[in-house]
């Protein structure tokens, strides 16, 4: 969908009226109606998805995406199920007797407003309901009416609101526009994740079959060929192979991946953007590079061919199920242990849910680099490390042969991408390989880097074109702090370690920063090796002329 030019949004977001209800609300909250419209909302999960989710995915769990059908959130008539409010509220108490976090975020929102304004959805939409605590608050008032004493008795005094129609438009809506980046819980006092409280809120509609296709396909493609795009193994495999003739042509070098390789030391396994799109290509490039470079005795698997997990965006059956995935192969391969590529969601699923869901993945070794020796002991359950960690420990024991001068045509700056840095804590490891990389870096502001930084406004499955306005609006908080690196330094390449970024940065660069590029730390790791026996280098990965070498 066109939007309009990015010049009168940025004036929009800062003076004009809401995005999603059209005006300045002047009504409290409870009676503001979520109108659907196109352009506010993603489009829903076709009925074959959902069909396919049923029989194929997760056949042991009924109902849990709803009756397959085709609706149109823009009608009224959502063909929900006749007793839905009576499946929301059981799913409710099903997840409060399981998830105490969940009894305990409904309980203690002190309404201290802390988060309120720490939401790039409620920046860019300037929506109240965009606010942390509002959205919780979505879910809060029914919980509070309904599984409360003060609320059974004074209802509405007491905060509560009954489950109705209403109420899950407004769930559909202002639960898929929170990307689950978590920033919000970075600045409450009492640690309330508002991303728990969304996945909840998304579980829940499931059960009456609202949900939307940019989750589900790629879910399910997933889980039919092992990867979100549906790539054959065959396919997986060629596009691996036409890197390597790149790398080629580049560097005089022949590398020779393995793929379903049995008694391989270590499986690695990377988002399959990093296959087939750009930008990841170039950062695949970069880890074949480096694999070479140390003689790494690794496999690629065209079964497990995807880190991302899809299931993190949908239910907790699914996430585990997609995440089981990447065990049972390494279980099949007898590999030691997995080295993971630069990925989002796949890392937040692996470090906060994986002992409870697939672990502890006894049947693998502890970490330990066949290169440096070093043990992770970080990954002692997962035995899962990241190919930051991975590369950052090559450098510092000085393994690896690095002319960052090859990069002085980049002026690079660092995008902590949401789950890495907040969920799993890697913020070192990248900026290390970053300054041995390159000769050019900086930081953007200190307020939107590191636990504090700002999503890409496009994660948990929002990466769809439909909704392309709101994107932009939820992106222009992160996107404001290149801006100012830009104009202060001449920054023109954002660099990342997840695929949903280098995708969706892509996209918001291109609309508010037109002359910087993105890239995976990887590609620039690439760029930097010096190869045994190669030739001169005139291009970058992306065949890019160097710095010296233009024209
Ligand atoms: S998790 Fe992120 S997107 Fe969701 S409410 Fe918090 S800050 Fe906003
Ligand atoms: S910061 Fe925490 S306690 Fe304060 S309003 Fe937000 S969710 Fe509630």
């Amino acid at each position: 969908m066109a939007i309009m030019k990015a010049d009168k949004l940025g004036v929009s977001v800062a003076k004009g009226p809401s995005l999603m209800t059209g005006a300045v609300p002047k009504k409290d909250w409870p009676d503001v109606e979520a109108i659907f419209k196109p352009g506010n909302y993603a489009y829903p999960a076709k009925k074959e998805m959902i069909e396919y989710h049923s029989k194929k995915t997760l056949p042991g769990h009924p109902g849990l995406f709803g009756e397959p059908r085709d609706w149109d959130p823009e009608t009224d008539d959502w063909k929900l199920p006749e007793n839905w409010k009576e499946i929301i509220l059981n799913g409710i108490k099903e997840r409060l007797d399981k998830f105490r976090s969940l009894k305990i975020f409904m309980d203690c929102c002190v309404r201290c407003g802390a988060c309120a304004d720490k939401c790039h959805f409620f920046l860019g939409t300037g929506d109240p309901k965009n606010m942390p605590v509002l959205r919780a608050e979505l879910l809060r008032s029914v919980y509070r009416n309904d599984f409360t004493l003060g609320g059974k008795i004074l209802g509405k005094m007491a905060g509560g609101r009954e489950m109705t129609f209403g109420v899950l438009k407004e769930w559909f809506m202002y639960f898929y526009q929170c990307t689950e980046c978590r920033r919000c819980s970075v600045f409450c006092p009492y640690g309330i994740d508002t991303a728990e409280i969304t996945m909840m809120g998304r579980e829940l509609l499931h059960l009456v079959g609202v949900n939307i296709n940019w989750i589900m396909e790629p879910a399910a493609n997933s889980n039919r060929t092992g990867n979100h795009m549906g790539l054959q193994p065959h396919t997986f495999k060629d596009n691996i192979m036409y890197l390597c003739d790149d790398i080629e042509e580049i560097t005089g070098i022949r590398v020779n991946p393995t793929f379903n390789r049995k008694g391989a030391e270590v499986l690695f396994i990377t988002p399959s953007a990093d296959v087939f799109a750009e930008p990841g290509i170039y950062t695949a490039m970069g880890y074949l590079l480096l694999f070479h470079h140390i003689g790494l005795d690794y496999t690629w698997s065209t079964y497990a061919s995807e880190g991302g997990n899809f299931g993190l965006f949908t239910n907790n059956e699914m996430m585990k199920k997609l995440n089981g995935k990447m065990y049972a192969e390494a279980k099949r391969l007898g590999v030691k242990w997995i080295l993971g590529g630069e990925c989002g969601h796949m890392w937040r699923v692996v470090h906060q849910y994986m002992d409870t869901m697939n672990g502890p993945a006894d049947f693998l070794e502890v970490p330990t680099s066949p290169i440096t020796g070093t043990r992770f002991d970080n990954a002692a359950s997962t035995k899962m490390v990241h190919i930051s960690e991975f590369t950052a420990d090559l450098i510092k024991h000085g393994k690896l042969k690095l002319d960052p001068k090859r990069n002085d045509h980049r002026i690079a700056t660092y995008h902590d991408s949401c789950n890495p840095a907040r969920a799993m804590g890697l913020i070192e490891e990248p900026r290390y390989v970053l300054q041995n990389v390159v000769n050019n870096f900086h930081e953007m502001p200190e307020n939107t880097i590191r636990e504090s930084t700002f999503c890409c406004g496009s994660g948990t499955g929002l990466n769809t074109d439909e909704i392309m306005e709101l994107r932009m609006r939820s992106g222009l908080p992160r996107a404001n702090a290149v801006k100012h690196v830009r104009e202060k330094h001449a920054v023109n390449m954002l660099s990342c370690v997840c695929a949903i970024d280098r995708a969706t940065l892509t996209s918001l660069m291109n609309y508010w920063n037109p002359d910087v590029e993105v890239c995976g730390v990887s590609e620039l790791v690439g760029n930097a090796l010096v190869m045994e026996g190669e030739k001169e280098r005139e291009t970058g990965l992306r065949f890019e002329p160097l710095a010296g070498m233009e024209g």
